[in-house]
């Protein structure tokens, strides 16, 4: 009965999911905000500018306020002083959000294994990607904000992520 009324309304209508429509357009429009404390942000400036081009995966348009972004890419060292901030603005972002941890640094502490040096910003806030390297290449954080990009367009638009933010911080 369904095949009938479709094939009755023409090629001029198209039926999708809400999840699979939304998803689409978040995918293809993440709006990311670089946190970037040292040489990896430098790196990243190559991901956006016009050799490896970003904007190919609609996610040019860099935001510097958590409150306008949804993809969050921390590339570089964080120290324990600058863990508080880091959390605050994942706070302030809303939902649904993602993080890629760029680099070394932001995935592990990098070499910088002392007092200061958080090691890995997942002891903060939940990570999505992780992308390995000192600096990692261009096409490799690339490949994770495609990776990102399949995360966004599986996800159920009401998936309830804010508990799981919650989880992650009771553990
Ligand atoms: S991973 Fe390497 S390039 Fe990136 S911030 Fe650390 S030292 Fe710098």
């Amino acid at each position: 009965m369904g095949l009938g009324i479709e094939s009755s309304l023409g090629d001029s209508i198209l039926t999708t999911k809400l999840d699979a429509a939304v998803n689409w357009g978040r995918s293809y429009s993440l709006w990311p905000m670089a946190f970037g404390t040292a040489c990896c942000g430098i790196e990243f400036m190559a991901v956006a500018a016009s050799r490896y081009d970003v904007s190919r995966f609609g996610a040019e348009v860099v935001r510097f306020s958590p409150r306008q972004a949804d993809l969050l890419i921390v590339a570089g060292t964080i120290s324990y002083k600058q863990a508080p901030i880091l959390k605050k603005i994942y706070e302030q972002m809303c939902e649904p959000k993602w993080v890629i941890s760029m680099g070394a640094c932001a995935c592990s502490g990098g070499f910088y294994d002392n007092y200061a040096t958080v090691q890995g910003i997942d002891q903060i806030i939940p990570v999505d990607e992780y992308v390995a390297g000192c600096p990692p290449r261009p096409e490799a954080v690339l490949d994770a904000i495609m990776r990102i990009q399949e995360k966004a367009k599986n996800e159920s638009i009401i998936k309830d992520r804010v508990k799981e933010y919650k989880g992650f911080l009771d553990a």
